[in-house]
């Protein structure tokens, strides 16, 4: 950048960037800290940290302990100064999360209601968002936002759903959501929408495939730290490539896909009627397999075993195309403990013909609600771009 050509105004919002983004990096600083870390004049400083806590954005939070002489004071940035919704939209029910500027959840409410696409059910949706918002206590123009996380793919200009047979429709538009909204909104898919969760809790991550084990199967591409969409959106949609062809039969109309065999719900067809698990009662029963699992009970040993062969097969095929991390995550992870990644890692790698170390296989590292919190943090990330 020429530097000769920046403004005044310019290098101010430049210099106020610079002292936010530190102290929100930091979470508690001094202003001595700040002039020396960025190497600014105390003067600056002072008018940055005055112009932020004026704005609403830094608050001060104590003092340092001292040994001697004045104790210096702390800042830290108003985690709650902005706040974004998410709202995470499935076949079987409703979402919604706010989230603070840190991407920290404080407050979900999860509504079992079967999605329809008609007036009645966003209007059903919007109240239920507005009756959130007001709870919260926020004013409205605190909230940046909502981030809308769909079982679907999203078309380019995040207009509308192109495709979710999850959803059972081909096409629900951002404008019939937003109509009933008072925020800004934005359309994502759930699947791409959870690994930016995840990549936002996480610094140790560039190249990764995220596979989200849910009731259904979501999945996505990292790459160079950001979400790799592809040319027609469904690069990370690894719940319909073909695992065994002319298998088991997926909701997509296909048979075989890595659906059908890698889900929680195909998890839980392979055990229903083995033990009388309640079908219906997705969460009981699936604590109740891996109870089984845990004591050894050798019908769910086997279950377990078909599934993590299958899930590693998966990964495998995934890993020649792409040889990076893998990150686990979604209703299964909270299931999984350290045996099993092993378990998974030697079978891919027993897999690979080549003399390649083993993948590194991770547990994800973001709350469950993953979708709408990644819905969400995109209008965190956008505001602290603005700062
Ligand atoms: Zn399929």
């Amino acid at each position: 950048m020429d530097t000769t050509k920046i403004t005044t105004t310019q290098l101010r919002q430049i210099n106020r960037s610079k002292v936010y983004e530190y102290i929100y990096e930091k979470r508690a600083v001094s202003k001595q800290e700040v002039v020396q870390a960025l190497q600014m004049s105390l003067p600056t400083v002072t008018q940055n940290l005055n112009d932020l806590e004026a704005a609403g954005l830094i608050e001060r939070t104590g003092f340092l302990a001292s040994t001697g002489g004045r104790k210096p004071q702390m800042f830290s940035c108003c985690a709650d100064a902005r706040i974004a919704l998410g709202l995470e939209l499935r076949n079987d029910l409703f979402r919604i999360a706010a989230i603070d500027l840190y991407g920290a959840m404080f407050k979900e409410e999860t509504h079992p209601m079967e999605f329809q696409n008609t007036p009645e059910y966003l209007q059903t949706v919007s109240r239920s968002v507005d009756a959130f918002a007001a709870s919260l206590g926020y004013p409205d123009d605190s909230i940046l936002g909502i981030g809308i996380a769909a079982s679907g793919l999203v078309s380019e200009d995040g207009q509308y759903l192109t495709y979710s047979k999850l959803l059972g429709c081909s096409e629900v538009r951002l404008d019939d959501l937003a109509q009933h909204l008072n925020y800004p909104a934005m359309l994502i898919h759930d699947a791409m929408a959870a690994a930016f969760a995840e990549l936002w809790f996480r610094s140790d991550i560039s190249d990764a495939v995220y596979l989200s084990l849910n009731r259904n199967l979501g999945g996505a591409v990292i790459l160079n730290g950001t979400i790799y969409q592809g040319t027609s959106l469904i690069s990370g949609t690894f719940e319909h490539m073909c695992l065994v062809p002319h298998g088991r039969s997926c909701y997509c109309g296909k048979k075989g896909c890595v659906e059908a065999y890698c889900s929680a719900n195909s998890l839980m067809e392979r055990a229903n009627g083995i033990a009388g698990l309640p079908r219906t009662a997705e969460k009981d029963a699936l604590a109740l397999f891996f109870e089984k699992l845990r004591s050894h009970d050798p019908d769910f040993v086997a279950i377990w075993r078909d599934y993590l062969s299958d899930l590693s097969l998966a990964i495998s095929n995934i890993r020649h195309v792409l040889d990076s991390d893998f990150i686990i995550s979604g209703l299964l992870h909270t299931y999984l403990q350290e045996e099993d990644y092993e378990e998974l890692t030697r079978l891919v790698a027993q897999r690979c013909v080549f003399p390649a170390r083993p993948p590194r296989i991770l547990p994800g590292k973001c709350p469950k609600q993953a979708a709408a919190i990644g819905a969400a943090l995109h209008y965190i990330r956008e505001f602290l771009q603005t700062i």
